[in-house]
């Protein structure tokens, strides 16, 4: 069972504020949810502003029509005007502040719109699991490259450009006396419905070093969780997150499916923006974690390590979870750790 918590659940976002603050390692999990508060439309749901046509645009067989290849173009062009107007939400800078806090593993995002690197987050701390729009990628070798206005108007005009690093490679070949090799042409770095992602190598190895980071915490926020990539990543760092009595907690206004049970432990039914500031409210925010709070919760579930007193208000936050038997419907106690040490 997911234990579902509303808006007006006060026990239980108490219960997932003082899980989060017990933790130093987050992974975060992205969707279209989390723009919605600065006005960027998602594609696919009921109250996108964009039409079937549109959707219909986003496929990769458009780059191969002229007529449509441009549709397509002046398509994201649009979403990158809305995009360059939007301001990151309070999620996006609820996501910079655990980074800003050394909290943060890593954040995944569906979101092509670049909010998060808006508010301040790392491009190393996010990968963009559908690209971005604001970047250019070769055709041949995968080579990005920044999407800037002169290309913009470029490409507009149909009339593409060649890839750079491609063009170096077969240059430097011929000075070499060799035959030239083919090179690639730019496209929009966004990733469409009907391609495979041709960076997933790349996205796999940061994925695997991040498994091995083992999260205390994966925080999935505003997406429906359809398709089938992120349901694959929220599986797999759900599975690691588990073995050591990690916690997934998914905020989303629609209801996950019985195939999450087991996998997600908390569905926070409620939008992200609201709940990020509920959670202020409640007490949470993101804060480096000093030397002395790093207690390991051992596989019994004792605590070791030398646990001070927290920064946070005694009986407040300033705990650290059990793990959370949910077969039993029942909750464990926090473990207060001012009453350790
Ligand atoms: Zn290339």
């Amino acid at each position: 069972m997911v234990a579902h918590v509303k808006s007006t659940d006060f026990h239980h976002l108490d219960q997932v504020a003082r899980v989060l603050n017990a933790a130093s390692r987050i992974v975060t999990i992205t969707g279209a949810g989390i723009s919605t508060g600065a006005g960027i439309s998602d594609f696919r749901s009921e109250s996108s502003t964009y039409t079937r046509g549109d959707r219909d645009l986003l496929r990769f067989s458009s780059l191969q029509n002229d007529r449509l290849k441009s549709d397509l173009y002046r398509l994201l062009h649009r979403a990158r005007s809305i995009a360059t107007a939007a301001k990151p939400t309070t999620t996006h800078h609820f996501i910079r502040e655990l980074h800003h806090s050394e909290l943060l593993i890593r954040n995944y995002t569906q979101n092509i719109d670049g909010l998060e690197q808006k508010a301040g987050l790392n491009n190393d701390k996010n990968v963009q699991l559908h690209g971005s729009l604001w970047s250019l990628r070769c055709m041949v070798c995968n080579h990005t490259t920044p999407w800037a206005y002169d290309d913009q108007a470029i490409l507009k005009e149909r009339s593409e450009k060649c890839c750079p690093r491609c063009l170096r490679r077969s240059r430097e070949r011929v000075e070499r006396g060799k035959r030239a090799t083919g090179v690639g042409m730019l496209r929009s770095n966004v990733v469409l419905y009907d391609e495979v992602d041709q960076h997933g190598n790349h996205f796999a190895e940061t994925i695997n070093e991040d498994l091995g980071g083992i999260p205390e915490i994966v925080l999935i926020m505003g997406t429906s969780l359809k398709t089938h990539g992120i349901q694959e990543l929220v599986r797999d760092f759900a599975e690691v997150a588990h073995q050591r009595h990690g916690t997934v907690i998914f905020v989303n206004r629609s209801q996950p499916t019985t195939n999450w049970d087991g996998i997600l432990d908390y569905w926070v039914q409620w939008d992200c923006d609201p709940w990020v500031q509920d959670l202020g409210q409640r007490g949470y925010q993101p804060a480096r974690r000093s030397t002395d709070r790093i207690c390991q919760v051992g596989r019994t579930g004792n605590l070791t390590g030398s646990c001070r007193t927290p920064s946070t208000p005694a009986g407040e936050i300033g705990t650290r979870h059990n793990p959370i038997d949910l077969t039993s419907g029942e909750w464990d106690s926090p473990i207060d750790l001012t009453a350790v040490g």
